[in-house]
């Protein structure tokens, strides 16, 4: 078994851009080279800016590597918690940000001929309990019926055509959700940010950040020190010290996925007949999908925990017997690939983007920045350049979490309260 991420194991590597010269003045530097800094870097480089990105370790690497390549149309919360907490006027504009994010990872695929499989599947929410059926059947009056969404209900009778499994109590079809490769994609974004005119540097942490004046930093790596009239702060969950605003505002949370040995095209056709990707209703969900070359995809928060290699095992030992649950056909099945990475989760599970102290950020996916972060990406290149209202988060106020003050001690607390929600709910 591998512990390296499917998608970084299954794409030719970039080339090696840790040996870059770093000094002297950008118009933008962007710190991180996942889904948001590249997505920014390609949008700033098109427009003529003269943009860097710095990451710590090498493109992709972070969560934008590790994730279930799911770029689904739907708010992490759920759009009728949505609705009560903002009202359905800015819960629909939040929602159609989703779906507006999904065409963007659609159009760059297309413009920069990004090979990805990038495919629109469409998504299954599975109901874990006889009663989140009821709330998927409400989900989709509203969706459907009142905003014209695509969405479509399936009882459990009817079940078997959409999942070989008789664990769950009836399903929500969303069709606009898109499967990819985000290997490929993570990859090819960085490509095409380099063909646009964009440098980027790996190997290469941002250590330390000194304000010059208004929006004006000095940057300084472990390679070489920079300064820029704009930063662009693109850390989600790896965000550290040199951004502590940051960093106490957002819970970094494990997340662990399993991705079985090449399983072929008639057990794939058995376990998901219509390839939607999938996930459960539970708080501590699980998400599964088919991979390109027909193996398993399996994940979710196995345990409130970051992500090392002994937790990693330890999930993934998890995951084999909460897949065997779902699918008995696999228990036996070989597991090629174990890892785990670190979901951005804020307080309020909402994107939360801005400018603070003269630092530009974009973070908070809380699980949902496949699209998410890309679409971000695009839109803070507009903010960055004056059009604050590009960003579609800009209302929302981002709140600190309380006790944080670096390491995260308080995921066992948080893990076994999601964990009794779901006994009783
Ligand atoms: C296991 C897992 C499964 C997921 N599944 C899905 C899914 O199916 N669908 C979905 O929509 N979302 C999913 N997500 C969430 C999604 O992957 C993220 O929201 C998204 O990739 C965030 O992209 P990003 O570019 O903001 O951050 P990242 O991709 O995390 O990039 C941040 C980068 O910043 C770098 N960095 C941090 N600090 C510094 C520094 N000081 N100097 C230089 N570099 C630094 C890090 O090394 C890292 O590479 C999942 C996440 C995980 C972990």
């Amino acid at each position: 078994m591998k512990f390296t991420p499917y998608w970084l194991d299954t794409v030719p590597q970039g080339p090696d851009r840790s040996r870059t010269e770093i000094g002297g003045h950008v118009d933008v530097a962007i710190v991180g080279a996942g889904l948001t800094g590249l997505s920014a870097a390609l949008h700033l480089a098109r427009k003529g800016a003269d943009v860097q990105v710095f990451e710590r370790e090498t493109v992709g690497w972070g969560a934008s590597g590790r994730n279930g390549g799911m770029a689904t149309t739907g708010l992490s919360i759920g759009f009728r918690d949505a609705v009560s907490r903002y009202g359905l006027d800015t819960a629909k504009a939040y929602l159609l940000a989703y779906q507006d994010a999904v065409d963007t990872i659609e159009k760059l695929v297309g413009d920069e001929g990004i090979d990805c499989d990038f495919a629109r599947t469409g998504k299954l929410n599975l109901a874990s309990k006889p009663a989140h059926f009821d709330g998927l059947r409400k989900t989709h009056e509203v969706l459907s019926g009142q905003l014209g969404f695509e969405t479509r209900l399936v009882g459990r009778s009817e079940l078997r055509s959409e999942i070989g499994s008789d664990n769950f109590h009836g399903a929500m079809v969303d069709a606009k959700s898109a499967g990819l490769h985000v290997g490929k994609f993570t990859r090819g974004l960085a490509e095409a940010a380099a063909r646009a005119g964009a440098v980027i540097h790996e190997k290469a942490p941002v250590v330390q950040v000194r304000r010059l004046g208004g929006t004006r930093h000095e940057l300084v790596t472990a390679r070489g020190t920079v300064r820029a009239d704009r930063v662009l702060v693109a850390t989600s969950g790896y965000t550290g010290r040199p951004f502590r605003w940051q960093q106490v505002r957002i819970a970094p949370v494990g997340s662990f996925i399993i991705v079985t040995e090449p399983l072929g095209e008639d057990v794939c056709d058995e376990l998901l007949p219509t390839r939607r990707m999938a996930s459960t209703s539970k708080n501590l969900l699980n998400y599964f999908r088919i991979t390109p070359d027909h193996r398993l995809l399996f994940g979710g928060r196995a345990r409130f925990t970051v992500s090392n290699p002994q937790s990693d095992e330890k999930c993934g030992r998890i995951l084999q017997k909460g897949m065997a649950e779902v699918f008995p056909r696999l228990a036996d099945a070989r597991v090629d690939y174990c890892w785990g990475g670190l979901v951005d989760m804020s307080m309020d599970r909402m994107v939360h983007a801005g400018e603070r102290d003269g630092l530009f950020y974009s973070l908070g996916y809380s699980g949902h920045g496949v699209q998410m972060a890309t679409h971000m990406g695009k839109q803070m290149a507009e903010h960055l350049n004056g059009a604050a209202d590009a960003n579609p988060w800009r209302d929302l106020s981002f709140k600190r979490i309380p006790g944080h003050v670096g390491p995260p001690w308080f995921l066992p607390f948080a893990g076994a309260y999601y964990k009794f929600k779901d006994l009783v709910k």
